[in-house]
């Protein structure tokens, strides 16, 4: 098994379905199935209700309505039979499933990931139309918080051309902390700090400056960060009074940041960990609105309607649907921000 090796998590979702996994555990003839799903007792909290348990086919994802109160894709449910992390869950995967090595690998820039039980430190982002990305972590709850760092990346260069065309102004550049990293870990990224609620930096974000090739992460986080713990700009949202709007990248927050919507959160992906949904429960009232503004392609689209379903719980949850295909909170005019609480 190599060590020390960057996983391509969308790769291995994509070369496994759920059913080989079920067969993989002997599990699949006991599952009923109809359709597009198949059901049956939960095999990972062992339930004996054979409708708690659901697996839809075609989205290849899988839910349990009952004890687990979760759902995800065939990484998380190796995960949590396993006891493993995301990590240790898709190296399974691959080795059961003797996965191609050149294509659910990905070379890496330097960065590893750390072979034992951590989460996953997947890209944030997803290439455009993309198949749905359903949620990708697993297992938060009884870990550590991250903790924060001891040092800072200084000499961050603020001005740099590939953040002018995403249409940022150095005012926000500065008040994110966000630049271009000349040297260290994240060199020749655009570094974004990410901050846990009481403000303090828990990890940089790398971000590729253009679309990267094939091979390159989009995004860069450090080893052993667990992004599933956190939200992007929460530290400040929580301060600001009005909707919360959630978005999936960094950019799609700090431009609304910009536009002047300052409760504003990233879930650094398209999907919503049962840390992340907890944050926001813990930082909102029955009396709050939430605004899922997710990115209008098939992943954003796919995952939305979950996530709405699981912040409604305890708050006003309303989606945001784009006009247009591809859109995304990042390309929103102040005019066309105003209008969406018109
Ligand atoms: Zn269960």
């Amino acid at each position: 098994m190599p060590k020390n090796k960057l996983v391509d998590f969308r790769a291995v979702r994509e070369a496994v379905t759920m059913e080989d996994v079920l067969s993989h555990y002997g599990l699949l003839d006991n599952m009923k199935r109809s359709g597009d799903s198949l059901s049956g007792c939960c095999p990972i909290h062992t339930g004996s209700n054979p409708t708690q348990f659901r697996v839809s086919l075609s989205k290849n994802l899988w839910n349990c309505f009952s004890e687990c109160k979760h759902g995800g894709n065939v990484v998380d449910f190796i995960s949590r039979m396993e006891d493993v992390s995301a990590y240790g869950a898709a190296l399974k995967a691959i080795e059961w499933f003797k996965l191609d090595p050149d294509r659910v690998y990905a070379e890496g820039e330097g960065a590893s990931e750390p072979t034992e039980p951590r989460s996953s430190n997947e890209v944030p982002a997803r290439p455009k139309s993309a198949p749905p990305s359903p949620p990708t972590e697993a297992k938060p709850e009884g870990n550590a918080p991250n903790p924060p760092l001891k040092f800072r990346l200084d000499k961050l260069q603020r001005e740099h051309p590939y953040l002018t065309e995403r249409g940022l102004t150095l005012e926000t550049l500065v008040d994110f902390g966000v630049g271009f990293c000349a040297k260290g870990m994240m060199a020749g990224r655009i570094a974004i700090p990410i901050h846990n609620p009481d403000g303090q930096v828990v990890a940089y974000a790398g971000r590729h400056v253009g679309e990267p090739p094939e091979s390159t992460p989009k995004y860069k986080l450090p080893p052993g960060f667990r992004k599933s713990l956190e939200l992007f700009n929460l530290d400040r949202a929580r301060l600001e009074s009005g909707p919360l709007i959630v978005v999936e990248g960094f950019f799609d927050a700090m431009k609304l940041h910009q536009l002047g919507h300052r409760k504003v959160v990233a879930l650094m992906g398209c999907s919503l960990s049962p840390a992340q949904e907890e944050l926001i429960r813990r930082h909102t009232d029955q009396h709050s609105q939430i605004l899922v503004m997710l990115d209008e392609d098939a992943a954003g689209r796919s995952a939305r309607d979950e996530i709405a379903i699981r912040l409604a719980k305890f708050a006003f949850v309303r989606i945001h649907v784009f006009e247009k295909v591809d859109q995304q909170p990042e390309h929103l005019t102040a005019e066309q921000l105003a209008e969406v609480f018109a």
